[in-house]
C-alpha cells in the first residue's frame, strides 16, 4: 500500500478523487459544488507525498457516486486526476476524467462586454471546441478562449 493511502482513512461506500494537483483540491470541491451541507462525511487531504519529490491533493466523499457529468468537469483543472468508485471497502471502478462537450459556470469569460460578465445572473457556457488545444468558445459572445488563460468564477 502507498505511503499516501495511510494517511486517510479507508472508506465503505464513496468516491476517491485521486491524483488531484497539490493546491487544487479545494477547487476541486467547489467545482463539484461539494461543501458538506447536507451532511456527508468528506475529507480532504492536502499536499499527500507521491514519489520521490512530489505532492497531490486527494478528497474523499463516502456514500456519494460520483458521475462523469460532474467529474469530467475536473479536466481542466486536475487532467491527472483518478476517480475511485468504492463499495464495500473494494474498488469496483477506477477511472480517469475526460474533457465534457462544454463547461458550465468554472470559467469566467475574458470579453469584459459578454453578459455573464455584467450584473445580471447569467452563468457562464463555453464550447469545448479543440480537446487537446483546451480552447473554448463562449456560447454567449462567441469569443474563442485559452483555458490556461481563464480566471475561475
Ligand atoms: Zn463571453
Amino acid at each position: 500500500m502507498e505511503q499516501s493511502e495511510l494517511l486517510v482513512r479507508r472508506i465503505k461506500e464513496g468516491t476517491v478523487i485521486d491524483h488531484i494537483d497539490e493546491g487544487k483540491g479545494l477547487q476541486v470541491l467547489n467545482t463539484l459544488r461539494i461543501d458538506g451541507k447536507d451532511g456527508s462525511l468528506i475529507t480532504i487531504a492536502l499536499n499527500v507525498p507521491s514519489g520521490k519529490f512530489k505532492k497531490k491533493d486527494i478528497i474523499k466523499v463516502e456514500n456519494k457516486f460520483l458521475k462523469d457529468d460532474d467529474t469530467n468537469k475536473l479536466a481542466v483543472i486536475v487532467p491527472k486526476a483518478t476517480i475511485n468508485i468504492i463499495k464495500n471497502y473494494k474498488l469496483v471502478e477506477k477511472r480517469r476524467v475526460a474533457l465534457p462537450n462544454e463547461i458550465d459556470r468554472i470559467f469566467r469569460c475574458s470579453n469584459p462586454e459578454c453578459i455573464t460578465n455584467s450584473t445580471e445572473h447569467i452563468e457562464s457556457v463555453m464550447d469545448v471546441i479543440d480537446k487537446d488545444g483546451q480552447v473554448l468558445k463562449c456560447r454567449y459572445c462567441a469569443r474563442v478562449l485559452d483555458v490556461n488563460q481563464l480566471k475561475y468564477n
